[in-house]
Order: structure tokens, then sequence, then C-alpha cells
């Protein structure tokens, strides 16, 4: 019945203010701002809530904010949306096309961010009407690009006391007006590794007498991958490529350094995290075996978002309610990164994709300077986080809240 109801309320709200919120997304899109310089960005979103009666909290730094909606002694549910745009050049030829060169909003965050606005301002209006059952947490987010936007979030206790989390991606490869869906891991983790290696050079004629360096890296970058295959569960994915390898200047010398570089990505939480310890491990192992020095330079990118399967079928049913049956989609575990993946670390929630691609039309990649999307896919999210949020706040029972007042 509450469905049914939503449906109607949703209706009317965004008769009134689609237009309002497309002339919203193509204004941002044509001043895109970078990771942690989303000054101009967080100002309209700051005017646009405070014109509704709310009142955003703007992040330290300047860019991004957090707004509360609703109160009292219910269970907290945040929605999340990021507002950066990507260092590209905008190469479409729209009249909403970036005024900014060098830089577009070609991860479609200008579309994420619109959505929350909109999914705000009808949330405001259930909260002035008495009709929303809890707190919900408004979390738009700088720097997902960098990434690290959402520890800077979590540092200023972004999501300390919420109960579960949720936020949409746009998918170009998803017809708009369907929700791409899937329980555990959704994106995956990408890391950076630099080993270094060192040992007394000298002349190929007497390798004895050296470390035989260049022999021993390529048992490293041999080995190192080898190894790692049968340390760790297979079905983590966890694979370290070399993508360079440098090492002497002539055929008859040892040289006395060398160094490679690769990328270490993983599908799998657990592995991640013990990644950098195991490799680190195996390298000390082949390093000594052959009598050189190694160093390795682990630089952690985003661990994979795991999806909570409870918030899943929230969003799920949510999804359906909003925009009807059939809504929901498979999706599958991406290669990509997202840094949404911090939060639910801490808390549980889901991460979905939306379908922005027009039935019949284009299909789009993102990072691409021609990526755009089909507009109606501003009030499929708008929707689609609404009824999330209040789904979430219908179903986290009491004994939810408690159990993380516990905890
Ligand atoms: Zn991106
Ligand atoms: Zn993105």
């Amino acid at each position: 019945m509450r469905g049914r109801e939503l449906r109607g309320e949703l209706d009317a709200f965004l008769a009134e203010t689609e237009q309002e919120l497309v002339a919203f997304r193509r204004d941002l899109h044509m001043h895109p701002e970078l990771a942690f310089a989303e000054y101009r960005t967080t100002q309209r979103i700051a005017e646009r809530l405070t014109a509704a009666g709310l009142t955003p909290s703007v992040l330290p730094r300047g860019t991004g904010l957090i707004c509360d909606v609703g109160s009292g002694d219910g269970p907290t549910v945040a929605l999340r949306a990021d507002i950066d745009a990507l260092p590209l050049q905008d190469e479409k030829d729209v009249s909403y096309r970036s005024t900014v060169a060098g830089a577009c909003h070609a991860c479609g965050h200008d579309v994420h961010t619109t959505i929350l606005l909109g999914t705000s301002l009808f949330l405001a209006q259930q909260a002035a009407a008495g009709l929303l059952p809890g707190r919900v947490r408004l979390i738009f987010q700088p720097a997902e690009e960098l990434p690290g936007g959402a520890l800077e979030v979590m540092a200023q206790g972004g999501i300390s006391g919420v109960d579960r989390i949720f936020g949409l991606h746009c998918d170009p490869r998803v017809d708009v007006g369907q929700v791409g869906l899937r329980s555990g891991p959704i994106t995956s983790a990408c890391d950076k590794i630099v080993i270094r290696v060192s040992g007394p050079g000298g002349h190929t004629a007497r390798p004895h007498l050296t470390a035989d360096l260049v022999f021993a890296l390529a048992k490293i970058l041999t080995e190192l991958p080898a190894a790692l295959s049968r340390r760790v569960d297979p079905r983590s994915s966890l694979s370290l490529v070399w993508g360079r390898v440098e090492a002497g200047s002539a055929a008859n010398a040892i040289p006395d350094d060398g160094v490679a570089e690769g990328t270490v990505r993983c599908l799998d939480e657990n592995a991640w995290h013990a990644a950098p310890d195991l490799i680190k491990s195996l390298l000390e192992s082949v390093a000594g075996a052959y009598g050189i020095e190694a160093t390795m330079d682990y630089t952690r990118g985003v661990p994979p978002v795991v999806n909570d399967e409870v918030s899943v079928e929230m969003l799920a049913e949510a999804a359906e309610r909003a925009l009807g049956a059939g809504a929901v989609v498979p999706t599958q575990q991406s290669l990509g990164g997202e840094d949404f993946a911090w939060y639910l670390e801490s808390i549980p929630g889901a991460f979905a994709r939306l379908g922005t691609r027009s039935p019949d039309g284009l299909t789009y990649d993102i990072h691409q300077g021609t990526f755009d999307v089909d507009e109606q896919a501003i009030s499929m999210g708008v929707r689609v986080m609404a009824a999330t949020a209040l789904t979430a706040l219908w179903e986290v029972g009491p004994l939810d809240s408690i159990t993380s007042a516990m905890a």
C-alpha cells in the first residue's frame, strides 16, 4: 500500500521538478570541477538544499557536503552521490557541452549529483508531511576519481550513526528504466606495485662474483605471479601483472640495480587485504635465494565494492516499487574501482548500476569524452533512490538499530 502511494507521490513531485533537475544537471555538465576542487558544484547544491529548508554542512575543505533530512529516534539511512569530474576533453556536440578545457563529467557524476539533489527535495517534502520514519543522510562526496573523497567524508564522521548506505552509478550498457544489481563484490580492487632490486654488479664473464641481478629480477618477474596463484584462493582472481621493467645498459655488464612496476587486481576483499604482506614475503624469499636486495612500494587503490545481500534486496524491492516489475536486471562484477567500497567496509549497504542508455540508442562508455546519458535516467534515479531510502527506513527494524548501537 505504501508502495503504491509512494509511486503516485513521486509522479506528482517529478511532474513539477524534472525540468529543473535536467537544467541543474546541464549546468553542472557545463561547469565540471575536478577532485577536491568542486567549490562551485558544492555551492550550487548547498543553495538549492537551503532553499528547500534543509541545513547542509559543507566539508572543511570547502568541497562536498553532508545534509540530514528528518530526525527522531528511527534508523538512519545514507544516500551518497559523487560530484567530481574527470581531466578529459569533452568531445560532445551538445548545448550543455563542458565550458572548461580539459575537464568533463565523463563518469556521469553530474547525473548522480542531480539525482541525489532531486531525492533530497522529495525527502524534504516527505519529512515536512511527517512521512519520514527516520533520518536520511545525504552525502555529496567530493573526489571519487582521485580516489579518496570517501575517506574524507568518513574522517568527518559522515557515516557515524548510519545503519545502511546506498549509492548508484550510471551504466551506459543498461537501458534507461532498468537497474543492475548484484550481491557480493560488484567492482574490483586495483593497486600499484613498484619493486626495486640492487646488488653488486660486474662483468658478465663472472656472474658468480656478482648478484647476477638481471637474472634474479627475471626470476622475481615470473616467480611472484606464479607463486601468488598457488598461495591465494583462485576464486579471488588476485592477479599481479607487470607493466614496466628496467635494468642494465650494456650486453656484457651486470647492473647493480633494476626496477619493475605493475598492478595488482583483485575481486575479493580478504585476498586484497592480505596481498601486500603475501607479495612482500614472496619477494624476500626469491631475492634471498639469489643474494640481492629487494624493496617493494605498494600503493593501495580502493578495495572492491562488496554489496550486502539484505541491502541489495531492499534496493531491488524499491526499484520494482518505483519503476515497475522487471526493472531489476542482474549485473556483472566489473574490473573498475569505485571508492564507495570504503563505506561498505564499515557499514552494510549496496551500490546499484543505473541504466542510462536510450533503448535502441548508442552505447557509450564512461571515461570517454563522448560519454552522455539519456536524461530520463535522472527521474528514474530519483525514484529509485527515494524509494530505497524509504524502503530501508521501513525495513531497518528496531533490531538492526539495537545491534548497531551495541557494536
Ligand atoms: Zn569514473
Ligand atoms: Zn564514476
